[in-house]
C-alpha cells in the first residue's frame, strides 16, 4: 500500500519502520525542519522491548542507555539533599531502558528501509478519504492520493482534528503543565539530578552525558493559549516561577525563557473510542497520550505501531479486520499506561507544604520504596 505517516516523533518513526518492513510505501511528513529532539530522556519498559528486539534495533538502544532517574533526588530550598526518588515506584523491572530522545530519534531514524521516505516542513491540511482513497492536501499546495493515513502528529494532532473533530472532545487535562530547556552552562550541585518542590510546582535540574535540563512543572486548571506560540508559553511559565527566588528557580526560568526549543505542554491523557475512521489511523499520542506522567508513551507508540503493521498484514484483503485487531490488542497497553498516572502528581509535585513534608517524611522511613 501507498501510506502517508503525518508526524516523525518516536511514534512516526517506528510507524515508518514497521510498515516499511511490511512491504508498504511510506512517505513521513514532519512539520517542523528537523527532527524534535529536545525533551529529557525516555523510557522503553514492558512489552516495548521485546517489540524493539523484533524490529532489530534494541541493541543499538541498549548501548545508548543512560541512568538519570536512578541519580535523582529531592532537595530543599538550600540544594540539600532531602530523600532519594522511589525508584520502585517508577520502574517496571529491571530491564526498563532509559535513553536519551536525540539517541533513539537517531537509531529510529537510521533503521528506516529504503521503501521510507521522510520529508521535512510540511504538513496536512485537508484530508478527503472517498473510501477507495485518501486525497491530501498539503500546506506546500501538493495534492496527493494514498491507500491510507496514518496520523503520528502528536497530542495536538492535525489528522485526529481533520477526521475526528476538535481536540477537546477527546483531551483529558490531568491537572498539570510541565516545561522542558536546555541549561547551556549548567554548573553541577552536590545532589545529583535535583528536584526541588514549593506548594503546586517543581523545578529540577536532570542531568545524563554533558547534557543539563531544566524541567519546570505546576499544577493548574486548564489554560487557553495558542499551544504553538512560545513567547504565550514563556509568557505562563514566568507568571508561574517568576515570583519565587530559592534555590536555582530565577536560572531555570531563564533557560527556559532563552530556549528556542523550550517544550511546554499540558499533562494531558487522550482518550478515543476508537483509533480507526475510514482509511485513516491514528498511533502514538495522537491517538492516546498517557501523559509524560505516565513515562509510558514512547513504548506505547512503538508497541502500538508494530501491532498496527502486523495487523495489515495479517488482515491484507479487510481494512476494517486490520484496525480492529490493532485497537483490540493495543487497547489493554493504552489503558494499563494510562491508569499508572494516578499518583505520580502527587509524588512529584505536591499541592502543599504540608504534602512535601509528608511526601518527604513517608520516603524517609526505613524500607520506604
Ligand atoms: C519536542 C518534544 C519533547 C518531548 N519531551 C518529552 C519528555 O521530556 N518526556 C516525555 O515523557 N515525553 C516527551 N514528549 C512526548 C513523547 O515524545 C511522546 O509521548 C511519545 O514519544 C509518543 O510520541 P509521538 O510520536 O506519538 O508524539 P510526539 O513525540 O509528540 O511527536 C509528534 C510529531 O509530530 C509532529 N507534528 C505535529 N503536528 C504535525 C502536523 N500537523 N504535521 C506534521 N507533523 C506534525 C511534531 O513536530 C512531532 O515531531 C515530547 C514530545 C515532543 C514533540
Amino acid at each position: 500500500m501507498r501510506i502517508l505517516v503525518s508526524g516523525a516523533g518516536m511514534a512516526g518513526l517506528a510507524a515508518g519502520i514497521n510498515l516499511g518492513n511490511a512491504g508498504h510505501d511510506v512517505t513521513i511528513v514532519e512539520r517542523a525542519q528537523h527532527l524534535r529532539v529536545n525533551g529529557s530522556p525516555i523510557d522503553l519498559r514492558g512489552e516495548s522491548l521485546a517489540v524493539a528486539r523484533q524490529m532489530g534495533v534494541l541493541d543499538e538502544i541498549k548501548a545508548r542507555k543512560v541512568d538519570m532517574t536512578e541519580r535523582s533526588c529531592f532537595v530543599d530550598g538550600n540544594g540539600d539533599r532531602v530523600v532519594d526518588l522511589p525508584l520502585a515506584q517508577i520502574n517496571d523491572t529491571a530491564e526498563d531502558t532509559e535513553i536519551p530522545r536525540e539517541d533513539l530519534a537517531h537509531v529510529l531514524r537510521n533503521a528506516l528501509g529504503p521503501s521510507v521516505a521522510l520529508e521535512f516542513g510540511d504538513s496536512i491540511t485537508e484530508l478527503h478519504d472517498d473510501g477507495r482513497g485518501v486525497d491530501v492536501l498539503f500546506a506546500s499546495g501538493e495534492r496527493v492520493r494514498y491507500d491510507l493515513v496514518v496520523g503520528a502528529d502528536g497530542l495536538h494532532s492535525a489528522t485526529r482534528r481533520l477526521i475526528f473533530g476538535p481536540e477537546r472532545q477527546y483531551l483529558r487535562h490531568l491537572g498539570f503543565y510541565t516545561a522542558l530547556a536546555n541549561v547551556p552552562q549548567y554548573h553541577p550541585t552536590d545532589a545529583p539530578n535535583p528536584i526541588y518542590n514549593f506548594p503546586g510546582h517543581m523545578a529540577g535540574i536532570l542531568t545524563y552525558r554533558d547534557v543539563a535540563l531544566a524541567v519546570l512543572t505546576f499544577r493548574s486548571s486548564w489554560i487557553d493559549y495558542d499551544y504553538q506560540d512560545l513567547d504565550a508559553q514563556k509568557r505562563i511559565l514566568t507568571e508561574e516561577f517568576g515570583g519565587h527566588g530559592r534555590w536555582r528557580v530565577p536560572e531555570l526560568l531563564d533557560a527556559a525563557c532563552r530556549d528556542p526549543e523550550l517544550y511546554f505542554d499540558s499533562v494531558s491523557q487522550i482518550d478515543m473510542p476508537s483509533w480507526h475512521r475510514g482509511r485513516v489511523v491514528l498511533v502514538g499520542d495522537a491517538a492516546h497520550c498517557a501523559s509524560p506522567m505516565s513515562g509510558r508513551g514512547t513504548s506505547l507508540a512503538i508497541t502500538g505501531t508494530w501491532l498496527l503493521a502486523k495487523a495489515l498484514t495479517e488482515n491484507a484483503d479487510d481494512l476494517d479486520a486490520a484496525f480492529a485487531q490493532y485497537e483490540r490488542a493495543q487497547r489493554p497497553h493504552v489503558t494499563y499506561a494510562q491508569g499508572t498516572v494516578g499518583a505520580g502528581g502527587d509524588l512529584i509535585v505536591p499541592a502543599t507544604q504540608e504534602a512535601i513534608d509528608a511526601r518527604n517524611r513517608q520516603l524517609a522511613q526505613p524500607g520506604a520504596p
